[in-house]
């Protein structure tokens, strides 16, 4: 792909908070007042559609030690004990909501999520699998995947994985430069990554991934593509570039991380436009905002077709209309609502040992929050607005911030080509904010500190 041409001027106006837009409304639009009532109602609404497959998300917040870049839902233990106690939380959250959905419901995406899911030892992990094989049926030729950390993954822990039925993996790396990881609390030789990559390979995974991590400090455009050329040679079967977003006052751990060493703005910029450029150049389709798949993997294919969705997981081409989240800070996506677990571990325990689902916040999603839903998702995933989108409703508001996005054509970031925007090269370096122009709720929360930096 060929480099944008890009103006610091351009970068210092676009470089603002934005979402990622894995939900819209977005997390901090939802309201503490959708209870536990609320949840059971939308449980409800998804059991009077027994044909809707689901997928099901788990969160594990355990990790052997805490990163101090890390912006996840994670705790640090050394006790197995503290583990086995959350699942047996686990399993009573499972025990209030699995009979509330219907007769073991058909899973096709499962996802285990952390946290460290790796954390877990063989007796715990065998456990979990074997409730959520009690609750649900879960299709082991759908996704079945999770996050490891290869510092405490092994060739043996990569073949019991598959013994439980998962299919995909991804493994973090984040940067392979040991000056930055020392920055960022994660000492990882490459060679751990190289050998746990080679075990999934060998024991079958039907998709092995990476997960990178852009704008650490002491990232320098020669360091990362160090990394990057690392990470092309172990051919991996998709990539995910992330932004690193720099919050110490909402993550206090990230206090720890050398900030002295953040790059700029324009670096910023550079070492994603040359994760973008060494990746397409390696024969990877740049998907939507942040992730490369190899040309003939489903998700460049469905890329290419215009079918490929989103959700809290990521980018998939199987989108279940069903997503429940399992576990602290999990979060659900049914029944026409959004609704989130409670993120603190205790609390979450205290809740579901007192027999209540643990629910801080939810959000009953409007016939307006569909539409524009619908509207980010397509410039998300499929990098194009159909015009009917907006037009046909015959809604002001959304005709206005329709005309919002058009208005970015000036300055080369969209296109207008008979009933449709289209997102240019230039563009979807700024994806967000386009998908910023047709979110309602954006000028009430832009305070926030939840958000992640653009770029
Ligand atoms: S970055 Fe990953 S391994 Fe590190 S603390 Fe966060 S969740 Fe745990």
């Amino acid at each position: 792909m060929e480099p944008v041409r890009v103006t610091r001027e351009q970068i210092d106006y676009y470089n603002r908070p934005g979402p990622r837009y894995t939900s819209y409304p977005t997390v901090p639009v939802w309201s503490t007042s959708f209870d536990e009532r609320a949840y059971r109602e939308a449980l409800a609404a998804v059991a009077a559609r027994p044909a809707d497959p689901l997928s099901v998300y788990v969160h594990l917040p355990f990790c052997a030690e805490r990163c101090a870049y890390c912006g996840c839902n994670a705790t640090a233990t050394k006790h197995d004990h503290v583990v086995d106690t959350y699942l047996d939380r686990v399993e009573r959250e499972l025990s209030i909501v699995a009979p509330l959905l219907g007769e073991r419901r058909r899973v096709v995406q499962l996802h285990w999520g952390g946290g460290t899911p790796n954390f877990l030892n063989e007796a715990q992990a065998r456990r979990l699998m074997g409730l959520l094989d009690a609750a649900f049926a879960i299709d082991r030729e759908g996704e079945i995947a999770l996050e490891m950390d290869p510092r405490i993954g092994s060739a043996e822990q990569a073949a019991f994985y598959r013994t439980l039925g998962f299919n995909r993996v991804s493994l973090g790396v984040q940067d392979i430069n040991p000056q930055v990881q020392a920055a960022i609390g994660r000492i990882q030789p490459f060679e751990q990554t190289a050998a746990l990559f080679a075990a999934c390979r060998a024991e079958g995974f039907s998709s092995v991934n990476l997960d990178l991590v852009y704008g650490l400090p002491y990232q320098t455009e020669e360091r990362f593509g160090h990394t990057l050329d690392a990470a092309i040679a172990l051919r991996p079967d998709r990539l995910a570039c992330f932004s690193y977003a720099h919050l110490p006052q909402a993550r206090p751990n990230q206090k720890r991380v050398d900030a002295s060493g953040l790059p700029t703005p324009y670096t910023k910029f550079a070492l994603f436009q040359q994760a973008v450029q060494r990746f397409t150049a390696a024969g990877y389709d740049w998907i939507g905002m942040d992730h490369f798949a190899l040309a003939d993997d489903e998700l460049s294919v469905a890329a290419r077709e215009k079918r490929l969705h989103r959700n809290f997981m990521g980018y998939t081409t199987r989108p279940a209309p069903q997503l429940l989240g399992l576990g602290m800070s999990a979060i659900g996506d049914l029944g026409g609502c959004f609704v989130q677990t409670e993120a603190h571990l205790g609390r979450y325990e205290q809740a579901l040992a007192a027999g209540q689902l643990p629910i801080v916040r939810g959000h009953r999603l409007s016939e307006d929050d569909r539409r524009r839903r619908a509207a980010i998702t397509h410039l998300m995933c499929n990098l194009e607005l159909p015009l009917s989108t907006a037009l046909d409703a015959g809604d002001e508001a959304m005709v206005e911030s329709i005309e919002r996005v058009i208005a970015h054509a000036d300055e080369g970031l969209v296109e207008v080509a008979g009933e449709r925007i289209v997102v240019t090269d230039l563009g979807r370096y700024f994806l967000r904010n386009l998908c910023m122009e047709l979110d309602a709720y954006l000028k009430h929360t832009a305070d926030r500190p939840l958000f992640s930096k653009t770029i």
